[in-house]
């Protein structure tokens, strides 16, 4: 159990981040049913997100934010904008990052009085995405005026953590299965790497089933069998986008609740964003929200609480008494406020719903993550090339005789170029829309080289004369594998 900071008089401190647009409306519906069910929480209110932003702090995240939550470990977050595709960094991204919050726990389950195309075929699932590395680990480049790239980064360590947390939650709700959705048929090193590890990983569980299914393929049997899953584990943008479509299969973001865990810290929040257009207008859905906040009472040991809420919860919905908008039309007579819905599950705390069960969920046992730096050590490595990237807007055909011309005399020999990850020389009569920037890959002359960087540098700077050079990969080989794929088309 994490260690939560207590007040002299037994109250669990909480950072409370309302957020940007609906945020503020369904964190107070959550936190107004939070102490209508007696938990005793004293909420400490930090800002994130836009306002933020406009405050002119570059990361969205203020200092006292991050002092708040350094303290209390424990956040309750509406959601918050981010600027699309210019500007600053999601801070979203940033809090998990932060506070390395690894796996992010999304459920969705079949609701009373939501009807959707699957109703009656009992849909309840969750999503365990990894979250703070992948693409989202945020490092990209212009590697020239027109080529941008973003660094796919998964590791060992952040795969096993993953994997184990899906495992430990399977266990902690009483789950029969655990999917792992990869991408590791196509980009075998980093997918690859999730999925060796969850196969390696699942031997420590023999009481829960494991399987692996491709992400696309999984995406297919969501929407057509989404009963046969249980726990999905996945690569960060994978997840981020299975989740929203799982979402719908329900009836959409409006009730999908999210937890960020991490060894020493945990976020809760809803799925969905702060969906601008119905900010301060009290129509919004606030299930998604009052969601998280159950599991982030479970995650506090408030098993009662949690239990008493989600029941209050399944009978409003059951009941039909106070649809929200999204259920019903916004422009339906029927359709009730965010207040008038967050009222009536209040008054309803007490209800047990008998058609759909709450699940008799058990405390987590976290992961045991150290917090040494992981290194993964192999008995034998070498550099036996270098791949360099350059700019130039000149054909293959016209720059691959120059740079093979110039390495002539050196430890490497070029062996191909390649253009977006497909060769390009020497020409295979292939017919590529050539871009300006290459790969040059060259490889030791000697079979039994170990380049050292000084050679690697020289070469490089002996080509510079002729290629502006963007970036060098070096090749290597771990216990005598390559670390590196080739390029499409490459021998
Ligand atoms: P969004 O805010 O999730 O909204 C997309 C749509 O989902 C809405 O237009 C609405 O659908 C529905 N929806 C979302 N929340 C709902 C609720 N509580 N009740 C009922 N319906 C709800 O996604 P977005 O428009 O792409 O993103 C807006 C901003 O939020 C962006 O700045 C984005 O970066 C940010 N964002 C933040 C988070 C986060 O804080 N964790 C997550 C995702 C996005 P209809 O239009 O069909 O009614």
């Amino acid at each position: 159990m994490p260690k939560f900071v207590t007040t002299p008089d037994g109250k669990k401190v909480v950072t409370l981040i309302p957020g940007d647009g609906i945020g503020p409306e369904c964190v107070e519906a959550a936190q107004r049913i939070i102490d209508a069910a007696g938990v005793k929480v004293e909420w400490e209110v930090r800002h994130a997100g836009e306002s933020v932003f406009k405050q002119g702090v570059p990361s969205g995240v203020p200092q006292e934010t991050i002092d708040s939550i350094k303290k209390t470990r424990l956040v309750l977050k509406g959601p918050l904008g981010t600027p699309v595709g210019y500007g600053e960094k999601s801070a979203n991204v940033t809090l998990r990052k932060l506070f390395e919050t690894y796996a992010n726990i999304r459920p969705v389950r079949e609701l009373p009085g939501v009807p959707t195309p699957y109703s009656g075929r009992g849909i309840d699932l969750v999503v365990v995405r990894e979250n703070v590395e992948d693409l989202y680990a945020g490092i990209e480049h212009m590697q020239t005026p027109g080529v941008a790239q973003c660094l796919k980064l998964i590791s060992r360590k952040g795969c096993e953590k993953i994997v184990r947390m899906a495992f430990e939650f399977a266990r902690s709700e009483g789950r029969k299965s655990v999917a792992c959705a990869t991408k590791s048929n196509i980009m075998k090193m980093t997918e690859g790497m999730l999925k060796r590890t969850f196969e390696e990983i699942a031997k420590e569980y023999p009481d829960i089933q494991s399987w692996h299914v491709i992400v696309d393929n999984c995406c297919h049997q969501l929407v057509k069998k989404p009963e046969q899953f249980d726990v999905i584990v996945t690569t960060n943008m994978n997840g981020d986008i299975m989740s929203d479509l799982t979402s719908a299969l329900v009836g959409g973001l409006g009730f999908a609740p999210s937890a960020n865990l991490g060894s020493d810290c945990a976020i809760f929040e809803a799925v969905h964003g702060s969906a601008p257009k119905y900010a301060g207008k009290n129509v919004i859905n606030p299930t998604a929200v009052i969601g998280s906040a159950v599991l982030m009472l479970r995650y506090m040991g408030e098993f009662a609480a949690a239990s008493t809420i989600e029941h209050a919860m399944l009978v409003t919905m059951a009941e039909g008494k106070v649809p929200t908008g999204d259920v019903v039309g916004y422009d339906s007579p029927k359709a009730a406020t965010t207040t008038a819905y967050t009222d009536e599950i209040i008054k309803n705390f007490g209800k047990l719903s008998t058609t759909f069960k709450v699940r008799d969920v058990k405390p987590i046992k976290m992961p045991e993550v150290s917090t040494a730096l992981d290194t993964v050590k192999v008995a034998k490595r070498r550099v036996i090339g270098m791949d360099l990237f350059i700019e130039s807007a000149e054909l293959p055909a016209a720059i691959g005789p120059d740079l093979e011309k110039l390495l002539e005399g050196t430890p490497l020999k070029l062996k191909m170029m390649s253009n977006r990850g497909t060769q390009v020389y020497p020409d295979k009569g292939t017919m590529i829309d050539c871009i300006d920037q290459h790969r040059c890959r060259m490889l030791a002359r000697a079979a039994d080289a170990d380049l050292s960087d000084t050679e690697m540098l020289a070469v490089a700077q002996k080509l510079a004369v002729r290629v502006r050079w963007a970036h060098i990969e070096k090749l290597q080989e771990f216990d005598g594998q390559p670390s590196f794929t080739k390029a499409q088309g490459e021998d």
